[in-house]
């Protein structure tokens, strides 16, 4: 911080005496010490206002040439703000937003490009906008007071200067914002999100060294509902899928969407679910695949059509003889159980 940068932080032309120094310097103090101001800058400006003070002070107490009457020197009290913000924490602002990611995103991993503005409070004045400076104001001539004139001229009002805000001090629009009291800072950053996002986890994400403004990220991962796969509370990645249900009765090949792409997948008549091992959401942050569970559903047309009925009844004449005389098959073992069941009955009918 050079000499002009001082007062400039302070706000004060060169000239000022060092009792009106020392008053400024106070009510600064009061005014940003981070116990009392809650501002997102305060500990910053307080750190600038003090750094600005001691300066001017050093570069006085030299020329002053030793010859200390009490007003020049600082005392304990003066001491520059203990509880100020290291230098590094400066201009770092952390952006908290939301990142929409597709099912596939999260299980595979990405990368995005984020871009994005900040709106920050404008450190320079703090947010108000203007900096007050030593001089007098223009419009009031330092009183803090204009005069009107009521009543057709006979009587005069005093009123509280609305340039100054009656404390009778010159100000000047704050250059860096333009009097807004807030910046905006635009920035893009490439983010690679690992395998095995939630919904519901903040990534947080440190601004690159050497920014200027810097912003760090705080992102909150927010998963896309996914058309076909759900994500149940266990991590286990599923999907319901109505088949044709004569090609699951006749064992035929599907196609089944995973989240790398279609699979080739053979249906078993005795089988409604499938479990692709290591095809699901990963089980850990950056850990390997779980398993992908596929239900399906088998489904069949309409009971009224004529054509379908025909067929089918073909299909059951065909199929009865050759699943009876198949003593391994079920149906077969049943039929001749029904069979000597149903001889007994008839038997023990003609003995009464
Ligand atoms: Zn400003
Ligand atoms: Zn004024």
């Amino acid at each position: 911080m050079d000499t002009r940068e001082a007062y400039q932080e302070l706000g004060v032309d060169p000239s000022v005496s060092d009792a009106e120094l020392k008053t400024i310097w106070r009510r600064l103090v009061a005014a940003w010490h981070p116990d009392r101001n809650a501002t997102a800058g305060a500990s910053r400006r307080m750190q600038h206002i003090n750094k600005a003070y001691q300066h001017i002070r050093q570069l006085r107490d030299a020329h002053s040439d030793g010859a200390e009457d009490g007003g020049h020197t600082a005392t304990q009290a003066e001491q520059p703000c203990a509880s100020a913000a290291p230098e590094s924490d400066c201009h770092r602002k952390t952006h908290v937003r939301k990142v929409q990611l597709s099912l596939e995103d999260a299980i595979l991993g990405c990368t995005r490009t984020l871009r994005g503005h900040l709106k920050h409070t404008c450190h320079t004045c703090v947010g108000k906008g203007q900096r007050v400076l030593a001089q007098a104001c223009l419009t009031c001539r330092g009183s803090g007071a204009v005069r009107k004139a009521a009543l057709f001229g006979w009587l005069w009002n005093e009123e509280s200067c609305a340039d100054c805000g009656g404390d009778g001090r010159h100000r000047e629009t704050c250059a860096p914002c333009g009097g807004s009291g807030s910046l905006t800072v635009a920035y893009r950053r490439r983010v690679r999100f690992p395998a095995g996002v939630r919904d519901g986890h903040v990534l947080s994400v440190p601004a690159p060294r050497h920014d200027e403004m810097a912003i760090d990220l705080e992102l909150e991962v927010k998963i896309e509902p996914h058309p076909l796969f759900t994500l149940d509370g266990n991590g286990l990645l599923r999907c319901e899928m109505p088949v044709n249900g004569y090609a699951w009765m006749s064992g035929r090949w599907v196609e089944v969407p995973t989240p790398n792409g279609m699979q080739h997948m053979r249906l078993n008549r005795n089988a409604l679910a499938y479990r692709l091992s290591g095809q699901g959401f990963p089980t850990s942050l950056r850990g390997p695949r779980g398993d992908y569970l596929v239900k399906v559903v088998p489904t069949f047309p309409d009971q009224d059509d004529p054509a379908q009925e025909a067929l089918l009844e073909q299909l059951i004449a065909k199929s009865s003889d050759a699943i009876q005389a198949d003593r391994t098959q079920p149906l077969g073992q049943w039929q001749r159980r029904l069979k000597r069941w149903s001889s007994k009955q008839k038997e023990s009918t003609l003995d009464e």
